[in-house]
């Protein structure tokens, strides 16, 4: 087989019964892509996590499973035999109403991933029989016998030996033989339970199977055409980047670039396969490439903005020229499995944004026994309402001058905890919430629209 392809759907473009076909036709397009990975319709995975949550009204429950139903049933209507799927479908929908009453009394990040799971589960066996239907020969895969994880719920990390070797063994002789449908987004651990690589992790599941597959090319099919300088919802005047490094993207993604999970990138440079990011909607306009080698590096690539930020401020005049105090907060945190983002420190206080959490969602906690211990060493102050945003660019740190021009655009707004120097390709830093798009559109307006 030749320039072997693993092409990703987002879930607006499988979000109706048109947005499907258009997948179906970039499918058809290109011979060599032989594997698919979708993610649930737009909209699904939002209601599954508010029943994940738990919802004690059943009515509540009642009208959110038929919301659920509806956007799949009105797929299922334009289908030519649509009986046997809306069969498949209408069992899985059977599981979420028994797992969201379970939820209800008890909820947990275990029942929460077998739960918001469904959304690719459904998803998938319409994408497939609409394929058939189109006269392709399509087949519907259960990625959980392949994506193997650990039993992190809600953020489950990928065991890459594993799902290589079952890719090669079970995935790749399948897809010599028909177009494969699979799931983004979900796994399995090691006792078969389900789990989920965190929201939007269907871009990280296509390029851990690309990886497994040893595919030659991934695509990621979204809702804009490509990758932008940045968020074109947030800057009318952003730009598609049609072609940009490996390394300038993960750091997009990493600083909250919604266009692509933060892990994506990591199989993809690892075996050196080329991403192509494009719109269903609008193939014809072609896309970005990401690739190893790029032609050019400005300075200025793009900006990001991640929200749901919270900051950890610790403060002890037992700090100032003390040695092990450090190393005693990120012992307590390490204890609590508290994940820490970004880090700034003066001589007597250290202030340390908190990784994101998982599919749960919302912003991350500090957990109270945490909290506890800390406050045994020193004074603990958290902020929530906080956006993290990302300059990012090329060879930052030996460049001079621009920090004037970025922090001078920025002059009225309130700017905190700012990290800079430690990357030669960001610069980034704390904004209030109401501050935040603001910040992006003057920052864009004065870097990226002269
Ligand atoms: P999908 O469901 O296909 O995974 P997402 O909503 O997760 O799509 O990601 C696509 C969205 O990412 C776009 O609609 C856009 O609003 C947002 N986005 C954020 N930053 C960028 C950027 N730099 N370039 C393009 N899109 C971006
Ligand atoms: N359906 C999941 C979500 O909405 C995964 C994805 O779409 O990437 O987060
Ligand atoms: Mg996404």
């Amino acid at each position: 087989m030749s320039a072997f392809n693993v092409a990703k759907f987002g879930g607006t473009s499988v979000a109706d019964f048109e947005s499907m076909s258009r997948c179906a036709a970039i499918i058809e397009n290109n011979p060599s892509t032989r594997l698919v990975v979708s993610s649930a319709c737009s909209g699904v995975t939002n209601l599954l996590v508010e029943l994940a949550n738990g919802v004690s009204e059943a009515s509540r429950r009642v009208e959110l499973l038929e919301n659920i139903h509806a956007i799949h049933e009105a797929i299922l209507t334009q289908l030519n035999s649509p009986d046997a799927t809306r069969a498949e479908v209408q069992s899985i929908l059977d599981t979420v109403a028994n797992l969201a009453e379970a939820a209800s009394i008890q909820p947990s990040a275990k029942l929460t991933d077998h739960l918001v799971a469904c959304g690719e589960l459904m998803s998938t066996h319409i994408l497939t029989q609409l394929m058939c239907e189109r006269g392709i020969s399509a087949t519907r895969f259960d990625i959980r016998d392949v994506l193997r994880t650990d039993d992190n719920y809600g953020k489950a990390e990928p065991n890459v030996e594993m799902i290589a070797q079952l890719a090669q063994n079970l995935l790749a002789p399948l897809c010599q033989q028909y177009v494969v449908i699979t799931q983004g987004f979900i796994g399995a651990d090691d006792e078969g339970n389900t789990t989920t690589l965190g929201r939007g992790g269907s871009d990280y599941s296509a390029a851990l199977i690309a990886e497994g597959v040893r595919a030659e090319g991934l695509e990621i099919w979204t809702d804009v055409p490509g990758i932008y300088t940045t968020d074109p919802r947030i800057a009318e005047k952003a730009q598609p980047i049609p072609e940009i490094s490996f390394s300038e993207a993960s750091e997009m993604a990493n600083f909250g670039a919604k266009i692509l999970h933060p892990s994506t990138l990591l199989p993809a440079l690892r075996h050196d396969i080329p991403v192509f990011v494009g719109s269903s909607k609008a193939p014809e306009k072609g896309g970005t490439w990401i690739r190893h080698q790029v032609e050019s590096s400005p300075l200025f690539r793009a900006l990001a903005l991640r929200c749901n930020q919270t900051m950890v401020t610790l403060r002890s005049a037992n700090m100032f020229h003390a040695y092990g105090f450090l190393a005693k907060v990120f012992e307590i945190l390490a204890k609590h499995k508290v994940s820490v983002d970004l880090i700034t420190t003066s001589e007597i206080s250290v202030s340390l944004t908190l990784d994101h959490t998982g599919t749960s969602g919302g912003a991350p906690q500090l957990p109270q026994a945490a909290r506890e211990e800390l406050e045994d060493l020193c004074s603990v102050e958290v902020e929530q309402g906080l956006c993290l945003v990302a300059l990012i660019g090329n060879n930052m740190s030996q460049s001079k001058g621009y920090a004037k021009q970025v922090f001078g655009t920025l002059e009225d707004v309130n700017l905190r905890m700012i990290c800079y120097g430690a990357s030669a390709h960001n610069l980034c830093f704390l904004v209030n919430e109401s501050a935040a798009r603001l910040s992006i559109q003057k920052l864009h307006k004065e870097l990226f629209e002269n």
